[in-house]
């Protein structure tokens, strides 16, 4: 049959990613508030990374996908790993990724993306959407002002997909 060879899930899936010299692969698509990228379907969408897993490691179950990198956008299957919800807040936890304004989950800035932002140089827009946040967030993290209290205004609307 003529016409545009159907472009499979995985090439579509790999046309988003960027991979880093740190050996992670970078989603460059849209990702949420909370750091992690998000797989597009005209069905439905996906939690980048989940997709990842399971494009190359095999089926999910109801554990969570965690990073062995920490890298919340990163999608390489080989740092990431099945782990249950609460060992992953351990794991936050004991990171350190939890520190601020955490406290009802809703901002998913890490220390790194905090630091990364503020010597950034680029578009404060492009940041924004880079890291999934609003303009006046990365506003406020640039003029070093709290924003604690901002981020818990921020929400995440995808909080459903993220829990799974
Ligand atoms: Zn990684």
């Amino acid at each position: 049959m003529a016409g545009r060879p159907k472009i499979s899930e995985l090439e579509r899936f790999m046309s988003h990613v960027h991979k880093d010299d740190s050996g992670c692969w970078i989603w460059s698509a849209f990702c949420m508030k909370n750091g992690y990228g998000l797989f597009s379907t005209p069905i439905k969408n996906e939690l980048a990374h989940r997709v990842s897993y399971r494009l190359f490691n095999g089926q999910l179950d109801a554990r969570d996908v965690m990073h062995k990198c920490d890298v919340t956008n990163c999608v390489n299957p080989e740092h990431l790993v099945l782990g249950t919800r609460s060992e992953n807040m351990q794991d936050a936890k004991a990171k350190g990724r939890m520190c601020f304004g955490e406290k009802h989950g809703r901002s998913k800035l890490t220390n790194e993306q905090v630091d990364l932002i503020k010597k950034s140089d680029k578009f404060q827009k492009d940041i924004a959407l880079e890291f999934g946040i609003s303009q006046g967030h990365v506003s406020s993290l640039k003029n070093g002002t709290k924003w604690r209290n901002q981020g818990f205004k921020l929400g995440i609307t995808q909080e459903g997909n993220y829990h799974r």
